[in-house]
């Protein structure tokens, strides 16, 4: 440095000679923050002295990182669970629209064809244009048969229960 009256001494003892002068780091590089590069200097002896407490000290805030990083883990585990919740109550809407849908289909056949019981055919059909496809409509269909608004007189066709 060149200045005279710029003389290094350990920050704890206060100990002057160069020799056994060192630079320690406040905030330890391992933990990879690159704006915290302040340094201060110690002795030898007093350096390691200091290293022990900051084992103890950076213990500790390790598992306080370890704490959150497991918090995290079960933030992401609950959003995880939240989302599923939300697709099964998506699902169970869709299937609602769909019962909905294929009921209403039925009842307007229904209507359309008077006392002619409905072909379970043109049910399908129309399901089919609302983009319900064969399968879906004949569980559905099977389900109302058994809430007994409809029945079958004969194999292929319905008709409502007055
Ligand atoms: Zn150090
Ligand atoms: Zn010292």
């Amino acid at each position: 440095m060149g200045n005279e009256f710029h003389i290094r001494r350990c920050y704890f003892c206060g100990e002057t000679c160069e020799d056994v002068l060192e630079e320690h780091h406040i905030v330890p590089r391992s933990l990879g923050i690159p704006y915290a590069t302040e340094t201060i200097t110690v002795c030898a002896n007093c350096h390691k002295k200091l290293h022990k407490i900051y084992r103890v000290l950076f213990s500790y805030i390790e598992d306080k990182y370890n704490i959150k990083l497991r918090m995290n883990k079960e933030r992401e585990l609950e959003e995880q669970y939240e989302l599923q919740s939300q697709l099964q109550i998506h699902s169970f809407v869709e299937a609602r629209k769909r019962i909905e849908t294929v009921a209403k289909i039925i009842n307007e056949l229904i209507e359309k064809n008077g006392d002619r019981p409905v072909p379970v055919e043109m049910v399908f059909k129309e399901a089919e244009k609302k983009g319900i496809p064969r399968e879906r409509t004949e569980k559905i269909l099977n389900m109302l048969l058994e809430k007994a608004s409809i029945y079958q007189p004969s194999p292929n066709t319905i008709m409502k229960v007055y």
